[in-house]
């Protein structure tokens, strides 16, 4: 299959890993929208958030552990927002479910 995040998690194209183990890779998003920004991706292929359901949604509530992992490893104590954009009219580009976590800045409220 074509996709690139995939390959990110195979490791066949390079990425700057934050976090992995054998469900979940986290690494730095390309084009950062704040100073601390990294994507939390299942390695399984799940197109986005309207493919969720009782057979893969265990992997997103690890997903979540693995974030306030991260936080506290990476010392985001003033806190930090979780995205993820599902269809293109929310802005998906990359056809593969991922979290976007965001911190190190003040973050405004509806987003865009
Ligand atoms: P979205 O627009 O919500 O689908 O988010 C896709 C994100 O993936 C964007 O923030 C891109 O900057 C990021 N991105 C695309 N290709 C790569 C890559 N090879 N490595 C890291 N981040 C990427
Ligand atoms: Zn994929």
């Amino acid at each position: 299959m074509d996709c690139i995040f995939c390959k990110i998690a195979a490791g066949e194209i390079p990425s700057t890993k934050v976090y992995e183990d054998d469900k979940v890779i986290a690494f730095n998003d390309l084009d950062p929208q704040a100073p601390f920004h990294v994507l939390i991706i299942p390695k399984e292929h799940i197109a986005s958030a309207a493919q969720i359901d009782e057979s893969n949604s265990a992997v997103v509530a690890h997903i979540f552990e693995v974030a306030a992992k991260i936080a506290s490893e990476q010392g985001l104590s003033d806190g930090f927002r979780i995205v993820s954009n599902c269809g293109e009219s929310a802005g998906q580009t990359v056809m593969h479910l991922h979290f976007h976590m965001m911190a190190g800045r003040d973050f405004g409220w509806p987003a865009g």
